[in-house]
């Protein structure tokens, strides 16, 4: 428990993220880390003070908490019951027939499942697209869990063979849900945001994304999509707009510096220009875009450009894991593999899954950098872990970070000031009642997708 005078960081290696472009990792240097209330009061050379709760850093280094921008809490249920698919089929066969059979317990057990995980791995804030309903549970197992999250229901109108009737919901009754969640939601403890979230260009309509384009810019609330995911998707995109699906996006009024595409595996020069030239910022989920076959997004490219990127897990059943530590390496080894070894340096990668993630979702004042009035949103890396091979100074902070550490070196996460996880365990909620949670949610919800045993 934290002392009621807050958390004290001791003798640590502080990496801050808090540089300029160039110098990723900020000023790093040894030192101390003091939390008031949810926030850093101070960090620097400091000694505890009386009735400080101390958490001793020796032989570890502390980073800003982890953001991921792209994860759908109510899919989390659903891991393992759609492997080795392809996006399309992925979705028509198992993601979408599951989502329809969700009712508010097995999204409420979705949710809290997924924010334990998060925080277990070191991911203090996210934004997730939820499904058409029940996105009021997952916002209100994001406040329980003390994490910051930007959730939005997914908007879809179009249906078809493939979609189960009654996932769909009209243009109308779809945005009365987002403007409800916005009106009960947004800002609420200064951590929970809502945002305006159509599925992807498949599932909405001319008039849907154009009415919630419009809704956003009234609300000044954050648009969250998918765009340029899977080959078979982007053809079929192609085959109904005959435009490129940025374009497409554009012409809605879907882009701009509030706006983040989930993937961009697959965009023309032109489609770059338009993101770019409209500050849209890029979600690159790479383990997901190699388990769905999707391809290899042009990161470095979005780098050259001066895109903001964000990190993300995706759903669970199309990683399998919510680990951002997982996303970071693997982001890492396929720019080496696609733009060359060193041309997106490991310190570069570590900025992107903390400051830069905050840049990329708009809250870069709250989160992603250790700096006093930020929320005291912390990963405390063990250095003396064997895979980390010993408390050395930066540079080799960031490869061996990248590279080779797990949820087990993190000695502890904090969550505005307060330690919710040690070594990858979830400290915060009861865990049977959690499993219990599960265990009489998930098997109803296979009988009514059809797909119960
Ligand atoms: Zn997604």
């Amino acid at each position: 428990m934290t002392g009621p005078a807050g958390l004290f960081v001791r003798d640590v290696w502080l990496v801050p993220m808090d540089g300029p472009p160039g110098s990723p990792l900020g000023h790093v240097r040894r030192g101390a880390l003091r939390v008031r209330g949810e926030r850093i009061a101070a960090l620097g050379d400091l000694a505890p003070a009386p009735g400080e709760t101390v958490l001793d850093g020796q032989g570890g280094c502390l980073l800003p908490g982890f953001v991921q921008g792209h994860v759908h809490a109510t899919q989390t249920l659903f891991r393992g019951l759609a492997d080795d698919l392809p996006l399309l089929p992925w979705l028509q066969q198992r993601i979408w027939p599951l989502e329809h059979a969700h009712d508010a317990a097995s999204t409420r057990a979705s949710a809290a499942l997924t924010f334990a995980e998060l925080l277990a791995g070191g991911t203090t804030t996210v934004q997730t697209m939820e499904s058409v309903r029940f996105a009021e549970q997952v916002c209100e197992q994001a406040l329980a869990a003390g994490l910051v999250a930007i959730v939005g229901n997914c908007l879809m109108d179009l249906g078809g063979d493939e979609v189960p009737p009654g996932l769909p919901e009209a243009a109308r009754p779809a945005l009365a849900r987002t403007e409800e969640l916005w009106r009960t939601y947004h800002g609420r403890e200064d951590r929970l945001f809502t945002a305006v979230a159509p599925r992807f260009l498949l599932s909405c309509s001319e008039d849907l994304a154009r009415d919630a384009a419009s809704f956003a810019r009234q609300a000044g609330l954050r648009v969250h999509t998918h765009a340029g995911e899977h080959p078979a998707e982007v053809a079929a995109v192609r085959a109904r707009f005959r435009r490129d699906y940025v374009e497409v996006l554009h012409e809605q009024g879907l882009l701009g510096p509030r706006s983040s595409l989930a993937h961009c595996v697959h965009t023309s020069p032109r489609e770059r220009e338009l993101l770019a030239a409209t500050d849209t910022a890029v979600l690159h989920c790479p383990s997901a875009n190699l388990k769905l076959g999707s391809g290899i997004a042009p990161v470095q490219a979005y780098r050259q450009a001066g895109l903001r990127v964000a990190l993300g897990a995706d759903g669970a059943p199309c990683n399998n894991r919510l680990s951002l530590l997982t996303e970071l390496r693997q982001a890492a080894l396929l720019q080496d593999l696609a733009a060359g070894p060193g041309v997106w340096p490991a310190a570069a990668a570590l900025w992107t899954a903390t400051r830069g993630g905050a840049l990329a979702l708009g809250l870069d004042h709250l989160v992603g950098s250790l700096q006093p009035g930020k929320r005291a949103d912390l990963v405390l890396f063990d250095l003396e872990a064997p895979q980390l091979g010993g408390p050395l100074a930066p540079p080799q902070i960031a490869g061996r970070i990248v590279h080779a550490a797990t949820e087990s070196d993190l000695r502890a996460v904090v969550c505005g000031g307060r330690v919710v996880a040690e070594r990858g365990e979830y400290l915060g909620a009861d865990r049977a009642e959690r499993t219990a949670a599960i265990a009489s949610a998930l098997p109803p919800l296979l009988q009514r997708a059809g797909l119960g045993r």
